[in-house]
């Protein structure tokens, strides 16, 4: 194994890694938060893991990583009640969502994908713990963590911690930068509110704690890795920190890797600037999932990543180049033999694009290696100078490259019809969809739930979401 560096933010400058358990990289990775769709910017992060875990396995590393999903946090608490239903049942649709997501990606899932509400007793016990240190204070049925209690608090995020107030605290679970208070571990439930009985009295688990309790109980007390975007250095990562350390007296994680942001067109994502984009409202304006994968893996993670049609067109013409290639690879007829220096030129490129990767992940410098070898083969092929018994080789090299790309299997339009996108699947029309809505209201009053089942069936494969309201009234929507 060759030594790999990575840019701890915790030191600000570039560590080998060193495992806790040599031969496994354990890391941890704040997953969604499943009260909407996550959106191009969240794929950025999660896109910058999964060229991380697949290098780190193509280095010869075990690789056990966990990535929480939060289904409990104010809008969510909120988004469900005004929906009438619970939060399992309202986050349910988004995690499904989430996981078609990833699919089409092709990121690859972590070994452990878990869910804060079925972990409260751990979050519970951890709280206790910090409790019996004399870590905590209640107000009002809630618990607060006494951040002037952990002398280290801010080392992550070096906010300037002198003007930390005794006893200045905040509820919610996402604060304003740049103020460091005392923030809940626990909080007393609202009228109305969904809540959990407990041995600490009943509420819910604050946002922080989940990653705390989750993170140590399937990795350890100190982690390898913890990854997630920039804008959850802090408040989140450094009251993990503080609740994790003084729990457990063990430094938390070895290594911290913040993604930068993205933006699209120079700008900020915003919903009142109509540039927000999930990625299905891509995958409608008909880009394919491995332009999207090749766009957002192709700037290095902590390089702010400017999202353009530009760019995406690009990425679909690299992607390509790379299919192509490979395609001419395996048909196109050469003379016989073997030649020392194409061997030697694409031995080159395997260590270039390794050595690039092992440079703190720098995912340009790794492609620059492997469209340099395209480049180099392609030329001599096209003067004669490539031979018969070298093309297995060459196509080893981009199937190795491939292992950490994933782009180069053509599998777009079978990764699109699964959600209902894709031009080789009409889409039926609006009136279409009125019409078999009533026939199926029909067969449902006559009691034919056969045929009112079959209608559904039909409208989902064609990529239609119908919900039944309360009301008896139908709401339906393309996918
Ligand atoms: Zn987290």
């Amino acid at each position: 194994m060759s030594q790999i560096l990575l840019h701890n933010t915790l030191t600000n400058a570039l560590e080998p890694l060193v495992p806790v358990h040599p031969g496994e990289v354990r890391i941890y990775t704040c997953g969604p938060t499943v009260y909407a769709s996550a959106h191009i910017g969240n794929f950025r992060t999660f896109m910058f893991q999964d060229v991380l875990r697949r290098f780190l396995r193509s280095q010869g590393y075990r690789v056990l990583q966990v990535m929480n999903v939060t289904d409990v946090d104010d809008r969510i608490i909120q988004s469900a009640a005004a929906a009438g239903i619970g939060i399992r049942e309202y986050t349910d649709k988004y995690i499904q969502a989430f996981l078609e997501d990833i699919d089409a990606l092709h990121i690859e899932m972590p070994e452990e994908l878990v869910r804060a509400t079925d972990h409260i007793e751990d979050m519970v016990a951890l709280i206790e713990k910090l409790q019996q240190k004399g870590l905590t204070y209640t107000s009002d049925g809630s618990i607060y963590f006494r951040t002037a209690k952990f002398p280290a608090y801010g080392k992550l995020s070096k906010i300037d911690v002198a003007g930390i107030q005794a006893g200045a605290r905040v509820d919610v679970d996402q604060y304003e930068k740049e103020n460091a208070r005392d923030f809940a571990l626990w909080k007393a439930p609202k009228p109305g509110e969904h809540f959990w009985e407990t041995r600490i009295g009943p509420g819910r688990p604050g946002w922080h704690i989940e990653c705390s309790a989750m993170s140590m109980k399937y990795l350890g007390d100190t982690l390898d890795i913890h990854t997630g975007g920039v804008d959850l250095a802090f408040p989140h990562h450094e009251n993990e920190i503080a609740q994790s350390e003084a729990a457990t007296g063990k430094p938390f994680v070895r290594t911290w890797l913040h993604a930068e942001h993205l933006i699209i067109e120079g700008q900020k994502m915003s919903k009142s600037l109509g540039n927000f984009y999930t990625l299905r409202d891509l995958f409608a304006k008909g880009h394919k999932p491995s332009t999207i994968r090749f766009l957002l893996l192709s700037v290095p993670y902590r390089r702010q990543l400017n999202f353009t049609e530009d760019g995406l067109t690009q990425a679909r013409n690299s992607t390509e180049r790379l299919r192509n290639f490979v395609l001419r690879l395996k048909t196109a007829q050469f003379a016989a033999g073997s030649s020392e220096e194409i061997v030697k030129r694409i031995e080159k490129a395997e260590n270039d694009f390794d050595a690039a990767l092992a440079d703190d992940i720098n995912t340009a410098a790794a492609l620059a290696s492997v469209f340099d070898l395209v480049r180099d083969v392609n030329t001599a092929m096209d003067r004669g100078a490539f031979l018969q018994q070298d093309a297995p080789r060459a196509i080893a090299a981009m199937e190795k490259f491939d292992n950490v790309l994933a782009v180069l299997v053509d599998d777009d339009d079978e990764k699109l019809l699964k959600l209902g996108f894709g031009a080789s699947k009409q889409r039926i029309s609006s009136e279409q969809v009125e019409a078999l809505i009533e026939e199926r209201n029909a067969a449902k009053k006559r009691r034919d739930f056969k045929r009112s089942d079959e209608i559904r069936q039909k409208l989902t494969d064609s990529g239609i979401l119908v919900e039944d309201t309360k009301d008896g009234s139908v709401r339906w929507k393309y996918k």
